[in-house]
């Protein structure tokens, strides 16, 4: 065969592919779908560099291999070498008149588990080894990658340096939810101490060590170094809750800033995800659409609510006095003081604003030791953005920088000091007013892909009971 340079479908599909029309080139790809008769076969190549296909055209009768032919089947990969020509039917403008082609991988007919289109997503779960090879995961995939490229972007062009916070923990004090244990230790033969404990100072940290749930506190000893940071990483939470909106392992961003307090971090979380949904839009158009008209019809209408509405931003006690009033029965019932549920949060930005809300200010009880205490002694500098169809989709806050005040919360919450006397020092050395949240990663690529869930975001989802590929 040949030896030309392979050429993306992507490129080939440029409206500016002009150059190259009347030219050989080379393509290379997975078959979707075979068409036609005797004489003619009209193949549907994808590359997965764009969500379209390139028409390939083979004269059959003018093809001495009939085996190689025959391999041509949904799911094969081959290399084609061909004249890039308008085309003449009509769903495409260029097509390639093959004149050579190779069987990279032949894909059995009778076992190919991609033959038909519209497979539930709940099949495609089930083989997420070949689910990157469907039109749906295609286009999630490239919505990640862009997404994964705008957010450093956006942090490179505003003076944020990427911090590589650790994946493995000594610390379990973030209390963000359950932890995965990281341990060499003979799970057969666990040495202990006298009084029955774990010793895990035979373990290969000398100390109990688990995956982190959370970048933050880490992620703060940056902030006090280099003003503006952000994390970028993979976040483990060993919760059993079978929702559409957790996964066992997700990726978090996590900006943090010195000199700022709540006011500039509701101000950044808004201009940045108004900065990454037209980012979306501008860049990811043909997915988009795909997706729209495959999932979510009202997609595309929604990320354009989000980039024109200002956020609304109440507090917490004004929330629970909306819900409160409502008249709704709620699966969860409200009053202040309890968490808010997913439900209440939809309702407040579906129903009552429609528009994304940012609640500030919830009572201390149900949010972590770090954030600033409010002088009212009962609330502190939370905020939550809430999103629709998604409910929280940021969490943040401005961070308790004094240090008698952050002791004694640390008691009060019967953190151990062993664990956190590095983040402590922070506050006894140097201390600064600082903020920062944590924005989940596929919590947003719902928002963006109008996928409903979340395990239809991430190449390889980890859930309960569920980390086969
Ligand atoms: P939720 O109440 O929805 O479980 P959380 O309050 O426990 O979330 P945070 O600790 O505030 O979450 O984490 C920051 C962000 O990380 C959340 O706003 C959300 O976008 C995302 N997130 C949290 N837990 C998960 C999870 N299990 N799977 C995917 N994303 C998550
Ligand atoms: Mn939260």
């Amino acid at each position: 065969m040949k030896d030309l340079q392979r050429q993306r479908v992507f490129d080939l599909l440029q409206k500016d592919c002009s150059p190259l029309l009347g030219q050989e080139v080379n393509v290379k790809g997975w078959v979707r779908t075979r068409r036609g008769n005797k004489n003619v076969a009209f193949i549907a190549l994808n590359d997965g560099s764009v969500i379209h296909n390139i028409q390939v055209v083979v004269d059959v009768q003018g093809f001495d291999n009939d085996e190689l032919l025959r391999q041509i089947t949904t799911g094969a990969c081959i290399s084609v070498n061909g004249l890039l020509v308008e085309s003449q039917g009509k769903g495409q403008r260029v097509e390639i008149q093959a004149r050579e082609v190779i069987v990279y991988g032949g894909a059995d007919p009778e076992k190919y588990p991609l033959q038909k289109k519209g497979h539930t997503l709940e099949f495609l779960r089930e083989i997420a080894h070949l689910r990157p090879r469907t039109n749906t995961f295609g286009a999630i995939l490239r919505l990640r990658h862009a997404l994964s490229f705008a957010i450093h972007k956006y942090f490179n062009d505003n003076g944020f340096y990427y911090l590589h916070t650790p994946i493995i923990t000594g610390s379990d004090a973030e209390g963000a939810g359950a932890m995965f244990r990281v341990t060499t230790l003979d799970m057969k033969d666990v040495p202990v101490k006298k009084d029955g404990s774990v010793d895990y100072s035979q373990d290969f940290f000398g100390k109990e060590t688990n995956l982190t749930v959370s970048g933050q506190l880490e992620g703060e000893l940056g902030a006090l170094a280099l003003s503006n940071i952000y994390t970028f990483g993979p976040t483990f939470r060993a919760e059993n809750s079978n929702t559409s909106r957790h996964l066992a392992e997700f990726w978090m961003i996590e900006p943090e800033m010195a000199f700022c307090d709540i006011h500039g971090n509701m101000d950044l979380a808004e201009e940045f995800l108004k900065y990454l949904v037209s980012y979306i839009l501008e860049n990811c158009a043909d997915d988009l659409e795909f997706l729209q008209k495959q999932y979510d019809d009202g997609l595309i209408g929604r990320l354009q609510h989000v980039k024109e509405n200002k956020f609304r931003r109440l507090s917490y006690t004004e929330a629970v006095e909306i819900l409160e009033q409502s008249g709704k029965k709620f699966e969860y019932p409200v009053k202040w003081g309890v968490d808010l549920q997913s439900e209440h949060e939809r309702y407040l930005v579906e129903q009552h604003f429609n528009k994304p809300v940012i609640l500030t200010d919830y009572p201390k009880d149900i949010k972590a030791f770090y954030m600033k205490q409010n002088d009212d002694g009962k609330t502190v500098r939370a905020m939550d953005v809430l999103f629709p169809k998604i409910g929280e989709i940021i969490g943040g806050s401005q961070r308790e920088e004094d240090y008698d005040k952050l002791h004694k919360r640390i008691e009060e919450m019967g953190i151990h000091q062993e664990d956190v006397w590095w983040y402590l020092e922070t506050r006894k050395f140097g201390t600064a007013p600082h903020s920062g949240f944590g924005l989940g990663f596929e919590r947003l690529m719902l928002f963006v892909s109008g996928m409903g869930n979340i395990r239809d975001v991430i190449p390889f989802p980890r859930t309960p009971q569920n980390a086969e590929f």
